[in-house]
């Protein structure tokens, strides 16, 4: 059974949420953004919780790719890129891409902490 979210909460899938009240787990989340914070609402309790440090998880996260992209070009592509075509960056790059996408829950899961929340988020 799926409860409905109150306004203005989102449902967004792949995103991991932990309530940081009754401690339900799930990888949907139902989310409402505002300048610098990010509020959940837990399907289970019906409590809401806020995002920590939120600015840092999504600098963090901006880290990611350039660092996978790096870890590639200089070790296994390092020796295959000698002599190539720029062009030939791209597949690095396109990897770069599905190695960061494929590396997302993990992020989630590692860096995203919840606290409770008790003001109003509309
Ligand atoms: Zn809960």
């Amino acid at each position: 059974m799926e409860s409905v979210a109150p306004q203005p909460f989102r449902k967004a899938r792949f995103v991991y949420f932990r309530c940081p009240s009754c401690y339900y787990e799930s990888w949907h989340s139902y989310l409402h953004n505002r300048l610098f914070h990010q509020f959940c609402w837990c399907p289970n309790c019906h409590r809401i919780a806020t995002l920590k440090l939120a600015w840092l998880v999504g600098a963090t996260w901006g880290l990611v790719p350039p660092l996978i992209f790096a870890l590639l070009i200089f070790g296994p592509f390092q020796s295959w890129l000698a002599g190539r075509d720029f062009v030939w960056l791209l597949v690095p790059a396109i990897l770069t891409v599905v190695l960061s996408l494929a590396a997302l829950p993990l992020f989630f899961r590692l860096t995203w902490e919840f606290a409770p929340y008790d003001g109003h988020v509309a």
